[in-house]
């Protein structure tokens, strides 16, 4: 395949393909395709050429990258990952080609998320001239990208239930966000996210005193990408709820805070439990000490390590009288049901903070 013709996608996952799509242009100097937003038909694809026992981020990414490559794109990341996920690569790669798709496979997990330049090796696989001082600097900026976004999302997440003004703070996040497709530099991303900082916090907004705050936490995936979760957050916000969320790859990734996590969890925990299940636990401790109002999890169905943290999160529950609400998404959850349920964990928390 001749290098000016490589066109790479990576599957959607939050917001994050603005920061991948700096990196592979700038940095890699290669053109990137970035999937459309997942949608039922995404799942549907996926879910079609997947066997039945992967779980939902298998058929997500599965499906984003059959749409990536009828968006053009001839070269596909794999993720990586910590549990399963990690060897799907190999999988997804088979099933591709059998449905006679003629694709490049790079393969992240054998890089290491924890030392950025062991990516440089399967960077090289897509462009062999690659200048590591280019890459380098645009892993900077793109690291800087990435921590900017998830600042901004949590602010935006804290407050956008409370507009006067209803779709101001949507509006600027997308305005934001499409203006970081724009930099060249890090001091650019700085720059930009100052600027939005300020125009958000200067959006109306108006908080009753008994605020309700709700924590929400899971697997990597469904937490992150908004459709696999129905846009839950957007759901709980509507009502009033100020949202928190600590999983995001600044905090599981970038800034990995796994050994406070493992000291504050274990009277519950003694050993590793796998994937994201420590940071759930870690993250649902700390807010029922904190006296949030309840608590929402999230997993993609049959999640091994998301299951084995749930009897521990029950035993929280019980110790700090916390309401937990559990959500488990597969290809089949009805929006009426998701609806029906978190009506009632609502109105359940609002009973409970009437009464104190
Ligand atoms: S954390 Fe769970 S849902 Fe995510 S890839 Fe692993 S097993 Fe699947």
């Amino acid at each position: 395949m001749g290098m000016d013709k490589c066109k790479v996608a990576f599957p959607r996952f939050g917001n994050y393909h603005i920061p991948l799509e700096f990196l592979f242009t700038k940095g890699l100097g290669v053109e990137y395709i970035t999937p459309p937003p997942s949608t039922r038909r995404t799942l549907e694809l996926g879910a079609k050429y997947s066997p039945d026992y992967v779980c939902s981020p298998f058929k997500f990414n599965l499906g984003n990258y059959i749409e990536a490559i009828e968006a053009g794109a001839n070269t596909l990341v794999q993720t990586g990952g910590t549990c399963r996920l990690g060897y799907y690569g190999e999988l997804q790669e088979q099933i591709l080609k059998d449905l006679g798709y003629n694709v490049h496979f790079i393969n992240m997990s054998r890089a290491n998320y924890n030392n950025p330049l062991t990516f440089y090796d399967e960077f090289k696989k897509i462009n062999p001239n690659l200048s590591l001082k280019k890459v380098t600097s645009s892993l900077i900026t793109m690291l800087k990208m990435v921590e900017c976004i998830d600042e901004i999302d949590d602010f935006v997440r804290q407050n956008v239930g409370f507009e006067v003004h209803e779709g101001e703070i949507e509006k600027l996040h997308e305005e934001y966000l499409n203006s970081l497709r724009t930099v060249e530099t890090k001091k650019d991303v700085e720059k930009i996210t100052k600027n939005y900082k300020k125009k958000l916090k200067d959006v109306k907004v108006k908080k009753p005193k008994n605020l309700m705050k709700v924590g929400i936490v899971g697997e990597y995936y469904t937490i992150m990408e908004p459709f696999s979760n129905h846009f839950i957050e957007k759901e709980l916000a509507k009502k009033g709820i100020v949202i928190y969320r600590w999983m995001n790859v600044t905090n599981s990734i970038l800034h990995n805070n796994g050994k406070e996590q493992k000291k504050t969890i274990k009277p519950y925990v003694k050993y590793y439990m796998g994937a994201t299940s420590m940071a759930t636990i870690y993250k649902t401790l700390e807010w029922a000490k904190e006296g949030f109002d309840g608590i929402v999890h999230v997993k993609s169905f049959g999640c091994t390590p998301e299951i084995d943290a749930m009897p521990v999160l029950q035993r929280i529950s019980n110790d700090y009288k916390i309401p937990i609400l559990y959500f488990s998404f597969d290809s089949q959850t009805s929006e009426t049901g998701i609806q029906t349920r978190l009506e009632a964990f609502y109105d359940m928390i609002m009973m409970r903070k009437e009464k104190r």
